[in-house]
């Protein structure tokens, strides 16, 4: 067997990245000579933090001299960005971000995909999910987590969502959104528009709050709660969360009874009435402005309701890191060395629909065979339109240069 040592790996993985950044060229940093940038190494996503560049041409003329397998870019604009520590950049300004990421979801997918493996070293016991200690010695264990179609589907339908959010509700121009995939778990979006750069924290915090719907308060939305009846704003003029609960509430009716005795605990004869009377409460609803069904506390199931609606409706995000001035973040059209992936920036909401994220980044490698040893066990992956695996814990495999790469770089594979 011959194993390849790191040194000579990194130097395979920089003369591809070397290659890819001599043949494209990276121009979405705004105001780049303002952006504190950071710089990662095979073993760690952020090794440097504190570089500048005085332009996109000195930045893509570094990353074509000496590529890092990571470079972020701070969400902030400085003064000085290469001052440290912090308080001496003198801060001007930030972007608004968000992440979406795969691994936030409670799916099962993960279970599926994800796997783990005892540290033990004479037990070596591994299998599929998320278990965090070893059934068989009780040691710790460590988790690789993978993705799939199911749950990055899920962070592309709430990057959607948000953007939506952002572009009807705050008025901001969808052409100051920089979105990308992050080249491995997730998306991100980034907020250059000019009116916001300069919010102070409270003011983001303030903002992101609306979008999480903490601290709603029903009543000045216009719901409120009577004896037997909800009083609710007029459907027609309602707008921001007034509107989204509204709608919500309307939706309800197209869920069947079964989902209805489920989600709101309703019994079987009050849910099929829900239905039967759909027209009439409707009507209550667009003519009279109450929220009222013809059985016993319906105030208490529409409460529910429209609890379930605002859960459903708000967006799960860490409000802290959206708010983070010191943050920095993958430069978009730069490669994860994660993945070997392109954290593609996608430049419009049709862009981010159409994404494939398992085809779209695959820019390095060719389809010529490269012989790899499996360190770890594989789920079956997909790479552009072919699926891979499952592999087992030192199978040794011929795959295509692209995939090789990728397994190599995710940690689970090394080349023979
Ligand atoms: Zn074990
Ligand atoms: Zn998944």
């Amino acid at each position: 067997m011959s194993y390849i040592p790191d040194f000579h790996k990194i130097k395979y993985f920089t003369e591809k990245f070397k290659e890819y950044y001599q043949n494209n060229y990276i121009s979405c940093i705004l105001d780049v000579s303002k952006r504190e940038f950071g710089i990662g190494t095979i073993q760690s996503k952020i090794s440097q933090r504190h570089l500048s560049f005085v332009s996109l041409e000195d930045f893509n003329n570094y990353l074509r001299i000496t590529p890092p397998f990571y470079v972020s870019y701070s969400t902030s604009y400085f003064k000085y960005p290469d001052r440290r520590p912090m308080d001496n950049k003198i801060w001007e300004g930030s972007d608004i971000v968000y992440e979406f990421d795969s691994d936030d979801y409670d799916l099962p997918c993960h279970d599926r995909h994800n796997t783990w493996q005892c540290t033990s070293e004479e037990c070596n016991e591994w299998g599929y999910g998320n278990l965090t200690e070893c059934p068989k010695c009780f040691s710790k264990t460590k988790i690789t987590e993978w993705t799939c179609d199911e749950c990055l589907g899920k962070a592309k339908e709430d990057t959607l969502r948000l953007v939506d959010f952002l572009e009807k509700e705050f008025k901001l121009n969808p052409a100051s959104f920089i979105i990308s995939f992050s080249g491995a778990k997730g998306y991100h979006v980034r907020i250059t528009d000019r009116t916001i750069i300069s919010l102070s924290k409270p003011a983001r915090l303030q903002m992101m709050n609306y979008i999480l719907a903490n601290d709603l308060e029903l009543e000045k939305l216009g719901f409120i709660k009577q004896k037997k009846l909800w009083k609710i704003p007029p459907i027609k003029e309602a707008a921001g969360w007034s509107k989204k609960i509204l709608h919500g509430i309307i939706d309800i009716f197209s869920y069947d009874e079964k989902k209805l005795i489920n989600l709101f605990g309703l019994s079987p004869k009050k849910a099929k009435l829900l239905k039967d009377t759909k027209e009439d409460i409707l009507n209550k609803m667009y003519h009279n402005n109450i929220l009222v069904a013809d059985f016993s506390s319906s105030d208490k199931f529409f409460e529910d309701v429209i609890n379930h609606v605002i859960n459903k409706t708000r967006l799960k995000i860490d409000p802290q890191s959206s708010s983070d001035i010191f943050k920095i973040m993958r430069v978009p059209d730069t490669i994860h060395g994660g993945t070997g992936f392109l954290s593609t920036y996608i430049k419009t909401k049709e862009d981010l629909i159409n994404f494939d994220p398992f085809k779209d980044p695959v820019v390095l490698g060719t389809m010529d065979l490269k012989k790899i040893k499996l360190l770890k066990p594989t789920p079956k992956f997909r790479i552009i339109d072919q699926y891979y695996g499952p592999y087992n814990k030192d199978e040794v495999l011929k795959l295509p240069e692209k995939v090789s790469m990728f397994l190599v770089l995710k940690g689970v594979a090394n080349f023979e």
